[in-house]
């Protein structure tokens, strides 16, 4: 008898596709909690209807609506703190007005008065739900999960009639990788609910949580502020327009890719800038800038970093850099240029290192 092994993606392409999942989830742009949900939705799929072999796996956006109302059905109950004091709602799942599976989902159990899970699918009501929920996932995660960092990056999935079509050796790394995607998905699921605003009605300000435990105070953020203005001369770092003493403190390796306030980390830069750069990493330009930049002004960061209580090291902050932009390269991201430009990070850049 012989036996076929299934032909499975190489170590390295493993590695390729956690880098890019690892990218997905600090540069992807999240406006609602759809891309964390369709991630969970490939994964589980694949994980349910994949083998190891070389079939390409292809799920209808109806098999991905059905995991989706699945997923959603707690959410659309009103959530409640044991706290008294707080009021109960149902919890806000997009920055702008409330996302379209969860309003659709709530009208349906308004209408069907249906509140346990099981009866949904046997419900005359539920074909016209999976079609509504089928057409929001085909118009919004699946059109803009694989944006990252300003560029479209189609490294998991193609789109054809009805579904996506997953990329050859992806539905091989969704399972295998399966309960570290979910971990992570789920986790930035709850970090964009607890971010949002509106829901603080309900959840309190746990917002602020992450900040008291990990990152730089105020306080000392505003000495860092005051002191950068002056070493910058009031200028922004990236664009070079004067700023004044208005501007902001950012982080150059983002805080989302490494969370430690270290003081050569941080440069003077104004808040369109700071907000366009987001969470990606800076172009070469800049990094050379900033390299120059840490070794002129050395003393005056270390000076700083001591009234503000900041660790100041240059080295540790070059070495920071250094890994970051490796990790870039390998997961071939785009860094940021001034205001919508990107290019992507090459060799080039980690020869300054
Ligand atoms: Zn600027």
């Amino acid at each position: 008898m012989t036996v076929i092994m299934p032909s499975q993606p190489t170590a390295e392409q493993q590695l390729a596709f956690l880098a890019k999942m690892q990218r997905l989830f600090s540069e992807g742009d999240f406006t609602a909690t759809y891309k964390f949900a369709l991630v969970i939705a490939l994964s589980d799929l694949a994980v349910e209807q994949g083998r190891d072999s070389d079939v390409t796996l292809r799920f209808s956006y109806t098999d991905l609506a059905q995991k989706f109302i699945d997923l959603y059905w707690n959410h659309t109950v009103p959530y409640a703190r044991a706290t008294a004091g707080t009021s109960s709602m149902v919890l806000i799942q997009n920055l702008g007005q409330q996302a379209a599976v969860v309003t659709a989902i709530c009208q349906f159990r308004e209408t069907t008065k249906i509140s346990s899970r099981s009866l949904v699918q046997r419900h005359h009501a539920y074909p016209k739900l999976l079609r509504k929920v089928a057409d929001t996932v085909s118009t919004q995660p699946a059109t803009y999960l694989q944006n990252l960092g300003g560029s479209f990056d189609p490294f998991l999935f193609t789109r054809i009639q009805g579904g996506l079509e997953l990329k050859p050796g992806v539905g091989h790394c969704l399972r295998q990788f399966q309960p570290l995607i979910q971990q992570l998905a789920r986790q930035r699921w709850i970090q964009h609910i607890k971010s949002n605003r509106r829901n603080a009605p309900a959840i309190g300000s746990d917002d602020e949580l992450e900040t008291f435990l990990f990152a730089a105070s105020r306080q000392s953020l505003d000495v860092v502020r005051k002191g950068l203005s002056k070493v910058a001369s009031g200028r922004c770092f990236y664009c070079g327009s004067a700023v004044g003493d208005k501007a902001e403190v950012d982080h150059f390796v983002p805080f989302s890719i490494y969370p430690r306030d270290l003081m050569h980390n941080f440069v003077y830069a104004h808040g369109d800038c700071n907000r366009r750069k987001s969470d990606t990493l800076a172009a070469k330009e800049h990094l050379e800038r900033w390299l120059e930049f840490g070794e002129k002004e050395c003393g005056s960061l270390m000076e700083i970093g001591v009234l503000a209580g900041i660790p100041a090291d240059r080295n540790a902050s070059r070495s920071v850099s250094g890994w970051a932009y490796q990790a870039a390269f390998r997961a071939e991201a785009q860094a940021w240029i001034r205001k919508r430009e990107y290019e992507k990070v090459g060799a080039d850049y980690l020869i300054m290192f």
